[in-house]
């Protein structure tokens, strides 16, 4: 650690992301000597390649504009480079490189061959027009588009990435390149994508969440979640808790947040749901909603009571002061949607409460197993039905939390998620790293 903070001072999402991982499989590590003739850990370390770019595009007032775009291709040992893009005015090198790295570990529990990768842009949806919107989206592609394909590097969405974003993408890229290919998945229903990709981090999260509960007798019924975010993974986890009986009491955006005392309805939800998809709008303008309470500029950890939290908005976004908070309230159990959304001292007042607590990387990877089983149904040229997909989601979310479990469980029966999920992902990388030699 300390010499990755000589050589990269000025990363530190990428560092907090590393010295996690590293201080959790420790004692694994150093229990194969070969790895460290092979300097396995320094190589997992430094991403393959990082490549960098100024994406020019214009505005609709033919304003020429400038933003920089990154691609982080992290490891590829287990299969092709697999990873979001983020477009979001705080996009930086270190926030790519740890998502990157976070990505390989996640990919690898997922049991599907899809190596690590994440790119992005500093550049804002956000108050955008449509147009302006495709401008960019065809700008950025055509400086990526020799460094992705369909068994090179496979793109998706993430913050500020949804459906509109990757259709645009996949558009450009199948002009430039003449063929239409699995490149990018979360792409509308019509032209490859798959079913259930929309709602499988949110629906996985949740999945997760149960398996956790059931090691210790408990269910979801009528227990109170808070949420945080109001995109895509906090939507559709809102969504399937409220199908499980479950009562949502808040949501969130970079604005603000809502707490709704007595849990989201159906009905109440149906409305949030549309103003953000289908408007793009604010939580704000709930404000005068007899049934929800606004508060502006606050993250919800400290208003909303409730029994479990998932964060799912953004990283470092649950605090020491948030993780107390809730503990004190009797939270007992913490799945992450977002990645990395509790800092360090966050994560650690979890663990010493011996709460259920599930690091994004295995909580959250219901959204690249389906974009696994999105780049196998193109490679068949084939669409499985939604109950298939979500099927083989729930499968894949009891798999990695059985991973877990075997790596995270300790004497006294406690289970370390965050240890399990590290473990368990590292050894796969590991193993294919050792074989495939020094590359
Ligand atoms: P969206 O862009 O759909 O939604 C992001 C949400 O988080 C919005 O409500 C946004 O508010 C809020 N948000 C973003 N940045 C901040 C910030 N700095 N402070 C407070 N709120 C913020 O993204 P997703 O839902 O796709 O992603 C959310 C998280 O889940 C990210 O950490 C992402 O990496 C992770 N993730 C996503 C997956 C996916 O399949 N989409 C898969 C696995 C992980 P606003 O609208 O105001 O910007």
């Amino acid at each position: 650690m300390a010499e990755l903070q000589l050589r990269f001072p000025n990363e530190p999402e990428y560092l907090q992301a590393v010295e996690e991982v590293v201080t959790s499989i420790e004692d694994i590590y150093n229990e194969y000597p070969a790895f460290e003739r092979y300097n396995l850990m320094e190589r997992l370390c430094m991403p393959d390649r990082v490549i960098s770019f100024r994406v020019s595009w214009v505005d609709d007032n033919g304003r020429v504009r400038n933003n920089m775009g990154y691609r982080i291709q992290h490891n590829n040992a287990i299969g092709p480079y697999k990873g979001g893009i983020r477009f979001h005015s705080s996009v930086n090198l270190s926030i790519l490189k740890f998502l990157a790295f976070e990505q390989t570990f996640k990919n690898a529990l997922t049991t599907l061959s899809m190596g690590g990768a994440k790119g992005g842009s500093d550049f804002s949806p956000r108050g955008k027009s449509d147009m302006e919107v495709m401008r960019f989206c065809q700008a950025f592609v055509n400086e990526l588009l020799r460094n992705i394909g369909p068994d090179m590097d496979v793109p998706a969405g993430d913050i500020g990435v949804g459906g509109r974003e990757v259709g645009y993408m996949f558009g450009w890229y199948k002009k430039m390149t003449r063929e239409f290919s699995g490149t990018f998945t979360g792409k509308g229903l019509d032209f490859g994508g798959s079913l259930m990709r929309p709602e499988a981090t949110g629906y996985g999260n949740v999945y997760f969440l149960l398996n956790m509960l059931q090691t210790r007798g408990l269910g979801l019924e009528g227990r109170r979640v808070a949420v945080s975010g109001s995109g895509n993974v906090a939507l559709y986890t809102a969504e399937k808790l409220i199908k499980l009986g479950a009562k949502v009491v808040s949501l969130s955006d970079s604005d603000g947040s809502i707490i709704i005392p007595d849990g989201l309805t159906a009905e109440q939800f149906g409305r949030i749901f549309e103003l953000k998809t289908a408007y793009r709008g604010r939580l704000w303008e709930l404000e005068e909603e007899p049934w929800c309470s606004y508060h502006a500029g606050v993250r919800p950890w400290r208003l909303a009571q409730c029994d479990i939290a998932m964060p799912s908005a953004t990283q470092n976004e649950l605090d020491g002061d948030d993780a107390r908070a809730l503990l004190q309230q009797g939270c007992i159990a913490v799945s992450e949607g977002a990645n990395m959304p509790s800092t360090p001292e966050a994560a650690h007042e979890f663990l010493k409460a011996r709460i259920l607590y599930a690091p994004g990387k295995a909580s959250n990877a219901g959204g690249v197993s389906v974009s696994g089983l999105e780049m196998a149904q193109n490679s068949q040229r084939l669409a499985w039905t939604a109950e298939e997909v979500d099927d083989k989601l729930r499968r894949i979310m009891a798999d990695i939390h059985a991973q877990c479990i075997r790596y995270g469980r300790g004497d006294d029966g406690f289970c370390n998620y965050v240890r399990g999920a590290n473990t368990a992902g590292f050894m796969k990388v590991a193993r294919a790293m050792m074989a495939q030699g020094i590359v």
